[in-house]
């Protein structure tokens, strides 16, 4: 639309004839008079409204999209010290008149609706200020991680979603026909990442996993992104840890510098992260949980969810001023069969996963990259080797030590949100029971 302005910038525009769009997001009927709050991407803005632009509007409900022509003039409010203008309109156009109801009231500082009704009514909840902010933020954190891995000079990836085998092997896969072949949707980007490194030595890039999750938690969906990464020619995990730690700070950076008023909106104070990520052998942190709490995970292969809340919300931030711990060494038994072993004990794998406020975000580790290995790791695991000839035949022709990593974004965006379930950080989430929209 030309010679728009958007809300954000009305304020420069004192006194100016200015053309502003969006939403009657709410109207006050004074009868002589009226206000129309009229909402765009940057905001909301009061349209003051003559006694014949209220006729205009007769029968329509919020919602309807208009064209507001009007003076910039100085709000008169109570608060000398506010600042804040409004719109004299001088005309009105309607652009898309809407006559029904919405089926959830939007106009409201906040939505007063269960998840499940705020998702069946996606469409319109969307428009809700703090449902958009959600997916600023998201955003936000995607600019971060990709403004990190392109300042190292990282190439990014585009991965396929259908594959013809199991990319992992593992039953949580969806089936597809294809041309009355079985496909089935990709697990993870795994076998791909580690495929570039013959060639980039450093990738990244935003993946589709599908899981076929049997149930429907407050952390699983059954259609995620992450954020891969992948990087050879490295001497240890530690190497990938510190991309992890500093894209993080570099997503934090991110939405710290686009979102404030986002953050501001959704009451997010943002966690400290600390000098520097602590790091726990997986052991020493369930030692650590059990000397703490009295809570015996000992012989556990792995942290229990109440486990990973208590490391990530209570120990690290107390002790190492930081919502983020990474645990490492995790059970061979536990790991996919492309985790590299420890050599200082084969029963545990050279793999860590990032915990951040309240539970798992990243898994990770050093990748098995000589030939002989990964043979003898597939048939260790009882997998076909068969299953993976693609995956042996990078190993076959040279692929360098290596490490990587994927990262949840929709689990991301829900801790550092503070939000009960991940479909709140998932804009249009499938679930178990949920298709539409
Ligand atoms: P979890 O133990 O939490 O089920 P995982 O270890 O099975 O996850 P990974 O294969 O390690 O999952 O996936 C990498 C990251 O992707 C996880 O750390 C998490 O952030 C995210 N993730 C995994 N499964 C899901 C899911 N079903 N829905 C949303 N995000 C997920
Ligand atoms: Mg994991």
């Amino acid at each position: 639309m030309q010679n728009r302005t958007l809300v954000r910038d009305l304020n420069d525009k004192l006194g100016q004839t200015v053309i502003v769009a969006g939403w009657l997001h709410r109207l006050r009927d004074m009868a002589k008079f009226g206000f129309a709050i009229v909402r765009d991407r940057s905001g909301l803005v009061q349209v003051v409204l003559t006694a014949e632009q209220l006729e205009q509007l007769k029968g329509l409900q919020v919602e309807t999209v208009l064209k507001v022509t009007g003076i910039v003039v100085e709000k008169r409010t109570k608060d000398p010290n506010a600042h804040e203008v409004e719109i004299q309109a001088t005309t009105l156009e309607i652009l898309s008149p809407v006559t029904d109801v919405t089926p959830v009231e939007i106009n409201n500082h906040d939505l007063d609706a269960r998840l499940e009704t705020l998702l069946d009514n996606r469409v319109v909840t969307l428009r809700h200020p703090k449902q958009r902010a959600i997916f600023r933020v998201q955003a936000a954190l995607v600019h971060g991680y990709r403004a990190y891995m392109e300042k190292q000079g990282f190439t990014e990836i585009f991965f396929p979603v259908l594959a013809g085998a199991a990319s992992e092997g593992g039953s949580e896969f969806f089936r597809v026909d294809y041309y009355g072949r079985d496909a089935a949707l990709t697990q993870s980007a795994q076998l791909y990442k580690q495929i570039t490194m013959g060639v980039y030595e450093g990738v990244y890039g935003v993946s589709y996993s599908f899981r076929a999750e049997k149930f429907s938690t407050s952390r699983h969906l059954t259609e995620f992104n992450q954020l891969e990464f992948e990087v050879g020619f490295i001497d240890s995990m530690e190497e990938v840890m510190e991309y992890v730690e500093g894209s993080t700070r570099g997503m934090f950076a991110a939405i710290q510098e686009e979102c404030k008023e986002e953050l501001a909106l959704l009451n997010v104070v943002l966690p400290p992260l600390g000098e520097k990520f602590p790091r726990i052998k997986l052991i020493d942190a369930l030692h650590v949980y059990k000397a703490e709490t009295g809570i015996d995970e000992t012989h556990e292969p792995d942290l229990s969810p109440a486990a990973e809340r208590w490391l990530s919300t209570v120990w690290a931030p107390k002790v190492h001023g930081s919502g983020f711990v990474f645990v490492t060494h995790y059970p061979e038994t536990k790991r996919p069969f492309y985790t590299k072993l420890d050599p200082e004990d084969p029963t545990s794998t050279l793999s860590f996963d990032l915990i951040g406020f309240g539970s798992e975000i990243v898994s990770g580790g050093m990748r098995v990259n000589r030939y002989d290995e990964q043979l003898a790791r597939i048939q260790s695991k009882g997998l076909r080797v068969e299953d993976f000839e693609d995956y042996l035949m990078m190993h076959k022709y040279g692929i360098p030590p290596e490490g990587g990593f994927g990262m949840g974004l929709q689990r991301l965006t829900q801790n550092i949100l503070g939000l009960a379930n991940i479909k709140e950080a998932t804009i249009f989430p499938r679930d178990v029971q949920r298709l539409r929209p």
